[in-house]
């Protein structure tokens, strides 16, 4: 009953010219597939042009990998909601593990881009996941706990129907570690139960919770299985179309 949805995150990688030609070639590849919703998320430099390349009815979706919390004014450097709305972006995603270690966002500020993506419309791909030294130290259903917590605080339940939640253990991404189908499903259905004490049953069951660290073509198909793994966010195997070709038709 949850759509499962496949997302790919360029990170910074891709020319204009780079991002055009590999949303083509996606694009075609989603149209055959009715029953998965394909995202991809270029660099803002080549957010619009990705958009103007693919047909008006596309099956594949854009998102951003960042914004800000306002909607205009002086904040040098940054990129408003309600201009990747104009882009023609569907998605954001935002409070990536980069975004958390390497730009020092924390909870607060990840809230305050989720409240402000939705009100300018996007649907938000929300990010959270444990470092390695956390989850030695048992300290991961705490951070998981504070993460979703505060991440979705003060959101309305129809708000809540625009967010996903993507999984990303933060030893997994781009190490070539992945999770284990079992850790994997083990912290989706922790994440779906904190979902559920917070919002409500009904919510949680409708929540698309993703997994993203080290999703190949190797390992969609086990992933994919498990009850609540409903998607991937994918970095470094989303580069390149045959990799993601393959990830999207998972088993
Ligand atoms: P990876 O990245 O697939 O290269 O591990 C995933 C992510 O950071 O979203």
């Amino acid at each position: 009953m949850r759509k499962p949805i496949i997302a790919g995150n360029w990170k910074m990688h891709k020319t204009i010219a780079e991002a055009t030609g590999l949303a083509a070639e996606l694009a075609a590849a989603a149209a055959a597939l009715d029953d998965v919703e394909v995202i991809v998320a270029p660099p803002f430099t080549a957010l619009a042009g990705v958009v103007g390349a693919l047909p008006a009815d596309s099956a594949l979706r854009v998102a951003a990998q960042n914004c800000y919390c306002e909607d205009k004014g002086a904040f040098t450097g940054e990129i408003a909601p309600s201009m990747l709305v104009d882009a023609g972006c569907s998605h954001v995603i935002l409070g990536h593990s980069e975004r958390r270690k390497i730009f020092g966002e924390n909870d607060a500020l990840i809230n305050r881009k989720v409240h402000a993506a939705l009100a300018a419309g996007l649907n938000v791909i929300l990010c959270i996941g444990e470092t390695l030294e956390e989850r030695e130290q048992e300290r991961m259903y705490d951070v998981l706990k504070t993460q979703v917590s505060e991440g979705l605080k003060g959101l309305a339940g129809e708000q809540l129907a625009r967010v996903v939640i993507a999984y990303e253990p933060v030893w997994a991404i781009g190490t070539g570690r992945t999770a284990t189908s079992d850790q994997a499903e083990e912290a989706h259905s922790f994440v779906r139960g904190l979902v559920g004490g917070l919002f409500g049953q009904s919510e949680a069951e409708a929540m698309r919770i993703l997994y993203g660290g080290s999703v190949k073509p190797e390992n969609i198909d086990g992933l994919m299985a498990r009850e609540n793994i409903d998607g991937a966010l994918v970095g470094g195997a989303s580069l390149q179309a045959e990799d993601f070709i393959r990830i999207m038709n998972f088993a």
